[in-house]
């Protein structure tokens, strides 16, 4: 099933995003948990995909696995800024061949080598380039792309960013999913300025519970995203104090979600980190809303 098709109906729903693992050793272990997350039938699953090798060679597996085991539509990531052609086009094949309909495309962060290289001679330069190549393999992917409601680290100002969002849209995507954010207004905000640049595709918000201390210094590095006040004083009073932190947090994710449905959005994709028991006690939280 497409997740274009999902996130257009009516019907409140929530996504996972799980990763694969590293290494082989940490396949089974990887993969029971996305299994456990695939039993609460979330409305689509996606699964990330490593720039540069990484983890990228098990993202299909898992894929695969959640959408013939479970019936989960699964939405594969793909990333291409540090790949060559060959290697991009023979990826697109092995998933079109896995009967996954769904890709979500994407640049990558570019490898610390590579920044501040002339970008001239590369294969792919920005996810523009791996959206038309999709497009181009199979006229029928249903095709995702990122979003930045605090703009992109790289942008010079948000009117440049969204001017660079509706080349990459109008290149062939179905729907864009945002990057984490703990304050909803940011994305309010977002959405109005990108209607008015004439970005019409669903925009699935993703949100990121936030369920230990170390996390929070990670997840602001690595997205610079805004912490509010409200949030920041709940680290300051359970920071310290691991099982408080992750109810607080899981709270905190769920009133986010709550007051994202009040005003319109119907699926929210949730970065459950592989985590089951956090993916579940959302899910419970919002068991009424959402009719399970
Ligand atoms: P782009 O859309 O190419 O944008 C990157 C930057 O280039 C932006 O500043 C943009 O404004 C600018 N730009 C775009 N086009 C042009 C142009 N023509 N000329 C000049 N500037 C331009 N990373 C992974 O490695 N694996 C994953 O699975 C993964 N999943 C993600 C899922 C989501 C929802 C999000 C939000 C991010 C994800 N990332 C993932 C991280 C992502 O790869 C990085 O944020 C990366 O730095 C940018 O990727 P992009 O696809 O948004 O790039």
């Amino acid at each position: 099933m497409k997740i274009i098709d999902i996130i257009t109906k009516e019907k409140l729903s929530l996504s996972f995003e799980v990763f694969p693992p590293k290494t082989e050793t940490g396949f089974e272990s990887v993969k029971a948990a996305t299994e456990e997350i695939a039993r609460l039938r979330p409305a689509f699953m996606s699964v990330t995909y490593g720039a540069g090798g990484g983890t990228s060679r098990y993202t299909l597996d898992i894929a695969k696995n959640l959408k013939d085991a479970y019936g989960i539509p699964a939405l594969e990531h793909l990333t291409c800024v540090s790949s060559t052609k060959e290697t991009v086009r023979q990826r697109i094949a092995e998933i079109k061949e896995a009967g996954i309909e769904n890709v979500m495309a994407l640049r990558g962060d570019i490898p610390a080598e590579m920044r501040g290289s002339d970008r001239s001679g590369w294969d792919y330069r920005y996810a523009i380039d791996l959206v038309c190549e999709l497009r181009e393999a199979n006229p029928d992917f249903c095709i995702g792309a990122a979003c930045y409601p605090e703009i992109h680290p790289e942008s010079r100002d948000q009117k440049e960013d969204i001017g660079y969002l509706r080349e990459k849209v109008d290149a062939g995507c179905d729907f864009l999913t945002t990057q984490m954010f703990f304050d909803n207004n940011l994305l309010y905000n977002f959405l109005y300025k990108i209607r008015e640049a004439g970005i019409t595709v669903p925009v699935v918000p993703g949100i990121m519970p936030i369920t230990n201390a170390n996390q929070v210094t990670r997840s602001i590095e690595l997205s610079g995203s805004f912490m509010p006040q409200r949030f920041k004083s709940l680290m300051d009073k359970f920071g310290s104090d691991p099982a408080a932190m992750k109810q607080a947090g899981i709270a905190y994710a769920t009133d986010q979600i709550i007051d994202l449905y009040a005003n319109g959005i119907t699926n929210v994709h949730v970065y459950s980190m592989n985590k089951p028991d956090i993916a579940a006690k959302i899910q419970a939280n919002l068991s009424d809303i959402l009719g399970k």
